[in-house]
């Protein structure tokens, strides 16, 4: 399971309700912040996310509304003592402007915390061992973008009415059957965690894509996800305005999600030219589950019932 808190929807400059674009994401005890705009550190705090616990930051792409919050947090952390390595990612290019940003404030390699930039190839990014990260190209004017995607690994669970047929006790016995180990019981019966496991349970699924141009390469990229997040910057009647600024409307969105069988739609960097009910029914004409997300809403991501693809 991954639990989104969405801590900043707006495009491209901040309104009164919305702050610029960032995403926190939780997965086992891990957090992972996409994107960094001008004003995140706040958000942090007003969310009540804090900053520990905070290793990686995530990057789609090096525009201003996406990135201005990194010198901001990161003297944020200096001040808080909060001294472990924080590693930045993103494409070759972002990561090179991040690292010329923060060099023209602090000097070349001399932030006031542990840095490691990471220029990403799209691919995986990171495994962990109950879920990895990868990353994949989006087309977003002349930037060189990057979309995210997160996933669970299927697992077996263990079956109580199995356990309770062998007389297995809860405690280390089923601790190390849930391992992946074979036990021996004190009669000397021997059990194995296939005897007792039911059949494979989908992961979660999740992903994030910041601004975009087109949706056509991304329908295979993230098809079948169990939740996709993506830009809604205009609507279809500013449909010309939305090529020409390299940006989706809420109808592209709509049409993306139910194209690739998503399970759920949210959207963000969302304009205040326009009212989010409206950016919803638009989007919802191709794909009805979905939401416009607000500042600070909260999203929990779980693997839908495959039966109900
Ligand atoms: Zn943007
Ligand atoms: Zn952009």
């Amino acid at each position: 399971m991954f639990e989104l808190t969405f801590l900043g929807t707006a495009a491209t400059m901040p309104s009164a309700e919305r702050g610029l674009q960032a995403l926190l994401v939780a997965a086992d005890s891990d957090r992972y912040l996409v994107d960094c705009g001008e004003g995140t550190q706040r958000q942090m705090l007003r969310a009540g996310s804090g900053f520990r616990r905070l290793r990686h930051v995530l990057l789609t792409h090096a525009h201003l509304d996406h990135v201005l919050g990194l010198a901001g947090l990161i003297s944020t952390l200096r001040l808080l003592d909060l001294r472990d390595e924080l590693t930045i990612c993103g494409s070759g290019q972002t990561v090179a402007f991040v690292r010329r940003l923060l060099a023209s404030l602090w000097g070349e390699g001399r932030a006031p915390v542990p840095l490691r930039l990471v220029p990403l190839e799209p691919g995986p990014v990171l495994d962990r061992r109950d879920y990895r990260i990868a990353c994949f190209p989006v087309r977003h004017s002349i930037t060189d973008s990057l979309g995210y995607r997160f996933d669970t690994l299927p697992r077996r669970h263990l079956r109580a009415e199995l356990l309770a047929a062998y007389g297995i006790p809860a405690g280390p016995l089923r601790a190390r059957l849930a391992a992946g180990e074979a036990i021996h019981l004190p009669d000397g019966r021997h059990v194995t965690p296939e005897m007792v496991e039911g059949p494979l349970q989908p992961g979660a699924s999740l992903a994030i894509v910041g601004d975009t141009e087109e949706v056509e390469t991304l329908a295979d990229l993230v098809r079948g996800v169990d939740a996709l997040v993506i830009e809604a910057t205009f609507l279809e009647r500013d449909v010309v305005l939305a090529r020409e600024r390299n940006h989706l409307t809420a109808a592209a969105a709509g049409r993306l999600a139910a194209a690739a069988g998503v399970g759920a739609l949210y959207l963000q960097h969302i304009s205040g030219r326009y009212d989010a009910a409206e950016v919803a029914a638009e989007a919802a004409r191709f794909f009805p589950n979905v939401r416009v997300m607000s500042d600070f809403d909260r999203v929990q991501v779980t693997a839908r019932s495959r039966a109900a693809i």
